[in-house]
């Protein structure tokens, strides 16, 4: 099961359609799980943004969580990564690879000319990839293509490519076993 956690407030049917569109992406049950608060020390005061990992690492999971769950947290807040290869900057998510736990943000998602229950499920889709260990992709109708590439904003729907709907079916699997 695919569990959201929400951090900020959005409409029901935003929320709506990124659970529809993670499941048919995954063929997974996804659920509203509820919601939950951003941990106010994971803010950089430098950069004015969340330290996506610090938000991730600190969320503690009252949530009942089997094997195969997964939890994606939504947030319209800023955030940034831990400096590294790429220094330091805005993220629009950050996921523990092959983990349990996603984080995604709504931020910036008007400056790409898409909806934002379309930019924020897409942006979830890829996230939640990540926790089944898949990478980035160069096929830009996927949604392991990421974020910062043009092509992100040119599809509007949320779909794996053949090789990526295999590998996490096959992820997916294996988990559940
Ligand atoms: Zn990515
Ligand atoms: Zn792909």
């Amino acid at each position: 099961m695919i569990r959201i956690v929400t951090l900020s407030e959005f409409p029901p049917d935003v929320i709506d359609f990124v659970t529809r569109r993670l499941h048919a992406a995954y063929g997974m049950g996804c659920e509203l799980e509820g919601e939950g608060e951003i941990p106010a020390d994971a803010l950089d005061d430098e950069q004015s943004a969340y330290d996506a990992v610090k938000v991730v690492d600190e969320m503690d999971d009252d949530v009942t969580l089997y094997a195969d769950d997964k939890i994606v947290y939504l947030t319209n807040e800023p955030l940034t990564a831990p400096p590294g290869p790429m220094g330091r900057g805005p993220v629009d998510g950050y996921a523990q690879y092959g983990g349990g736990k996603a984080l995604v943000t709504a931020h910036g998602l008007s400056d790409k000319g898409l909806p934002l229950e379309v930019g924020l499920a897409k942006r979830a889709a890829h996230y939640v990839g990540h926790l089944w260990d898949l990478h980035h992709c160069f096929d830009t109708r996927c949604a392991m293509h990421p974020g910062w590439s043009p092509g992100f904003a040119a599809y509007p729907e949320v779909a794996l490519c053949l090789f990526d709907r295999e590998k996490s079916e096959r992820k997916i699997k294996l988990g559940s076993s």
